[in-house]
């Protein structure tokens, strides 16, 4: 088998030994005589495999009980809309942060469904830090706030957990879940877009405090409501089974890394390691914040742009792959998520330091 470095945003890397043992069961599924994808959503058999992932995720992050766990469709995207229709339920105005482009995604598309407000923007200096707690223009009527604690095109992150009193937390944690340690409690609803460190695309996991449920607006359609979705266990209609079955692997592989915490440890090894090379070579540049660097999307700069190309074809060739930054800011992002080991990271490092001593 051919396995290379991936570094790719998203869908990103999964675990080998994840892919692996899906292999082993995609046709015959425990000795049943049929694959996982073909079994009915309400079969004993799949019900126990979602079962076990939820709580398996519950176990990885420590939910705590008054917190609803969703399995939903439509990405981080859908998200979007499906936050206000639901959450802004009282004075219709709400609180955004926004940091880079998908917390200005979620802003456009807030916009639509209620009365936003910017309490801060950080797109003035080319989103490359996160504001502090005492930057923030909280305003107590709101009905959320609304932030994206890592931005994976900037590679930006929050160092804290901003302080909104009463008002519910909402936070995309697309590409962070399961990165790091976290206090759920601090949260009113974290969101994540599957495909960066749990599973296949189309998947969004939703983690809601009970008492946000069911004030959805009106014309909130059936499929959007929160509260529909708890109700019926995800399954108000067919979920997509394979995705919840891949994501369940993928938290077995989690646990028995040790969890969290050993991965996050690994992940600051891995990052720090980066950041070090990035920092110690005129070569190359990193432009965030060093409070603000995210450890799972790292972009970098070459110093001669016209050898972003060269850079490319040459560490593809080494089995370095997907490396270009995003459309939207160009040079060069490596993302580190969970399923990216420590040799794939000193791979890169190492085929930096010959492409600067090459071409530098
Ligand atoms: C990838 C990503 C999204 C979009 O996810 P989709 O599943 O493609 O909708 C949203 N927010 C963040 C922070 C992301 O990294």
């Amino acid at each position: 088998m051919n396995r290379v470095f991936n570094f790719c945003a998203g869908p990103a890397a999964l675990p080998t030994a994840v892919l692996e043992r899906a292999g082993l069961e995609l046709a015959d599924w425990h000795g049943k005589g049929l694959s996982i994808m073909e079994m009915s959503h309400r079969s004993a058999d799949f019900v126990a495999v979602a079962e076990k992932a939820e709580q398996d995720l519950r176990d990885l992050m420590a939910i705590p009980d008054n917190y609803k766990v969703l399995f939903m469709q439509g990405g981080a995207s859908s998200q979007f809309a499906m936050i206000p229709l639901n959450l802004a339920n009282g004075s219709g105005k709400v609180d955004q942060i926004v940091t880079g482009q998908w917390s200005k995604k979620a802003l456009a598309e807030g916009r639509r469904f209620a009365d936003v407000r910017v309490i801060a923007n950080t797109e003035d200096n080319h989103f490359t830090s996160a504001p502090t707690q005492s930057e923030l223009a909280l305003n107590a009527d709101a009905d959320y706030v609304h932030y994206c604690p890592n931005e994976t095109i900037g590679g930006v992150a929050f160092d804290y957990i901003p302080a909104t009193g009463d008002v519910p937390l909402v936070a995309d944690l697309s590409s962070a879940i399961l990165s790091d340690t976290l206090d759920v409690s601090r949260f009113g609803m974290i969101y994540a877009g599957a495909q960066k460190n749990i599973g296949p695309a189309g998947l969004c996991v939703v983690i809601i405090r009970d008492d946000l449920l069911g004030k959805a607006q009106a014309a909130t359609p059936t499929m959007f409501d929160y509260k529909v979705c708890a109700d019926h266990g995800s399954m108000y209609n067919t979920p997509p089974t394979y995705s919840w079955y891949l994501a369940g692997l993928v938290f077995e592989w989690l646990k028995e890394q040790g969890g969290v915490a050993a991965i996050a440890a690994a992940n600051h090894r891995k990052a720090s390691h980066l950041y070090q090379f990035i920092d110690g070579h005129d070569f190359y540049a990193n432009p965030v914040a060093i409070n603000n660097r995210s450890i799972m999307n790292v972009p970098f700069t070459l110093a001669d742009s016209r050898l972003d190309k060269l850079f490319l074809q040459q560490s593809e060739a080494a089995g370095l792959l997907n490396l270009a930054g995003h459309r939207s800011v160009g040079g060069m992002r490596a993302s580190i998520y969970n399923a990216v080991s420590e040799v794939a990271v000193v791979a890169l490092t190492d085929f930096m330091t010959d492409f600067a001593r090459r071409h530098g």
